[in-house]
């Protein structure tokens, strides 16, 4: 069996911007994906709600993505009126996509650090492998002897090549490194607020589309 791993960044996506985009780029071209799902979250359980709608992040994910055919807005969290749960979505995902489809969840080495806090967290090297992007010269493998016993024993266990994650559906973890942009959602909103330009730091439909439906300027 191989086939081209599918990719899945979820996000708050609040707005997205070219952090994301360029994640996003590098992780196709290192792990050689096939697509990119982009699951901009919906009523996400473990931070402080968007400050815009759901509608209008996808939206916006929508028009950053046109212009990449490999990226894919994907709109199950946002459909969504409870809270859910990054193994709910990959256990619908593997259900419609089969069991053999490699899957591989994305994310930053910070946040693969935190994954014991994640619900049911255990379930997911069932579901999906784990590629994780991290700065040059801050490896995981450095940063992992902080984390907890049961995920070092996770990481050491799974830790595989990009070019293994087409071989198997699920289970491998990946490190990729990839440089950072200094771009953050936090920065964008608050620019806005502030009447500062955005331009540069997001794509110019995003930016459009923010100052056309005057969102994340304080009422
Ligand atoms: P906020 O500032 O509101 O916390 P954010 O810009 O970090 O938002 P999220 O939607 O929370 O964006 O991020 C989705 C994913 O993108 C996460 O895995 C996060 O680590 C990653 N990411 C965010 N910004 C960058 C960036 N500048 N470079 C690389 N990855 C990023």
């Amino acid at each position: 069996m191989s086939s081209k791993a599918i990719g899945i960044l979820g996000g708050t996506f609040d707005p997205i911007h070219f952090g994301h985009l360029r994640l996003a780029e590098e992780m196709l071209e290192l792990a050689n994906l096939r697509q990119i799902r982009f699951i901009p979250a919906g009523i996400p359980p473990h931070r402080n709600a968007p400050q815009v709608s759901a509608q209008h992040r996808s939206a916006m994910v929508r028009l950053a993505i046109t212009d990449q055919p490999a990226f894919v807005l994907d709109e199950r969290e946002v459909e969504r009126t409870v809270p859910c749960y990054t193994v709910d979505t990959l256990r619908e995902l593997r259900a419609e996509l089969g069991a053999a489809q490699p899957l591989c969840l994305l994310m930053g080495g910070d946040a693969f650090l935190q994954l014991h806090t994640w619900h049911e967290w255990e379930q997911l090297f069932g579901l999906a492998h784990i590629v994780v992007g991290y700065r040059p010269g801050f490896t995981l493998e450095e940063r992992i002897h902080g984390a907890t016993a049961e995920l070092q024993r996770h990481y050491q266990q799974r830790l595989c090549a990009a070019n293994a994650l087409s071989q198997q559906p699920c289970g491998g973890v990946t490190e990729l490194a990839i440089p950072q942009l200094e771009i953050s959602a936090t920065d964008i909103r608050r620019r806005v607020a502030e009447g500062r330009t955005i331009r540069y730091l997001l794509p110019d439909a995003v930016a459009d589309y923010i100052h056309q439906h005057q969102l994340y300027i304080p009422c």
